[in-house]
């Protein structure tokens, strides 16, 4: 053995002691109710674009994550985990369920075939009005806009607000949609043509017709606003007509009742009291966030915590997460 591959197997061997104290760390909190977040599913080739997101997982980690969860054999779909939280009932854990925000096409082409292959169910929450639209999601039209900027592709000047959206990357978090919503169309009306097509193609947001494929592949499908406005950012009218329409959309299209709700953004700051009193009055079974953790029986079922997975998750990095 070489000096390179002692350094190889040294390292090997440490991540194996690791994952097992994070399994068996994770095996022993039978009391916790695991919720892991997932946006975007991209080809592997995708990965180094300078348009993708850092919440983007790559289809081989994703297959490897969702190996290794069916092995374990953990899984199972938050609808159910949610009911038993809520009536007290959660007692043959700990479950980790799997759920999508935002309703990217690529969630059907890439994820739901590995997720059939190895059993697995999930939950998927929509965006309805930039589906109705066949829009692309603000964020993702920013992105694209910004790295074809940075490579001098634009070669137009720019409104004072879309320059601060493309070189400020936390100015839209931090803005209502309506300060900058138009001139990002209008910018985009202009340069989409000058941007990387296969970035286009893989932030497609899916058509209901795909949403249905999921309800019949015995997915759950749940609503994210209309127009993924940071809630805690609107006005209270806003706010309600995000809410209600969302969930309206879902039902009717997916021809069912029980619909449940993903705050965008999700972090505490980004929804409140009020967005929780429109879902209680909509009768709605839970509610899940970006805040990071786990759930157990005293979790309020409207704020339920979630594991963000991206990028720069391996799996040792996942199980970290998991035994926190
Ligand atoms: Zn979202």
């Amino acid at each position: 053995m070489n000096v390179i591959e002692k350094i190889a197997a040294k390292a090997v061997s440490r991540v194996s002691v690791m994952a097992g104290w994070t399994q068996s760390r994770f095996a022993e909190r039978t009391e916790l109710a695991h919720i892991l977040c997932y946006h975007t599913i991209i080809p592997d080739e995708s990965a180094r674009a300078g348009w993708s997101a850092p919440h983007a997982v790559t289809v081989s980690a994703f297959e490897q994550q969702m190996s290794m969860l069916a092995e374990l054999r953990c899984v199972r779909r938050l609808d159910r985990v949610a009911d038993q939280l809520a009536n007290g009932l959660f007692n043959d854990g700990p479950s980790v369920s799997i759920t999508f925000d935002d309703g990217l096409a690529d969630n059907v082409m890439l994820a739901l075939p590995i997720l059939q292959r190895y059993g697995l169910a999930a939950t998927f929450f929509l965006t309805t009005g930039i589906m109705d639209r066949g829009d692309l999601f603000p964020n993702d039209k920013i992105r694209i806009l910004r790295d074809a900027h940075q490579r001098g592709r634009l070669k137009m000047s720019l409104h004072p607000v879309c320059e601060r959206l493309l070189t400020q990357p936390g100015y839209y978090k931090a803005t209502s949609l309506n300060e900058y919503r138009e001139q990002l169309d209008e910018l985009w009306a202009a340069a989409h043509v000058r941007v990387d097509p296969s970035a286009i193609e893989a932030c497609r947001v899916m058509r209901w017709d795909e949403a249905r494929l999921l309800r019949d592949a015995g997915m759950e499908v749940g609503a994210h606003t209309v127009n993924h406005v940071i809630l805690s950012r609107e006005s209270n009218d806003v706010r309600q007509f995000e809410i209600v329409e969302s969930i309206r959309r879902v039902r009717a299209e997916m021809r069912r009742d029980r619909v449940p709700f993903a705050y965008p953004n999700g972090q505490p700051t980004d929804f409140g009291e009020f967005d929780m009193g429109v879902l209680a009055d909509m009768k709605i079974p839970y509610a899940v966030t970006t805040d990071a953790g786990p759930n157990h029986s005293e979790s309020n079922p409207l704020a339920l915590r979630r594991h963000c997975i991206g990028i720069h998750h391996d799996i040792s990095s996942l199980w970290t997460a998991l035994a926190e």
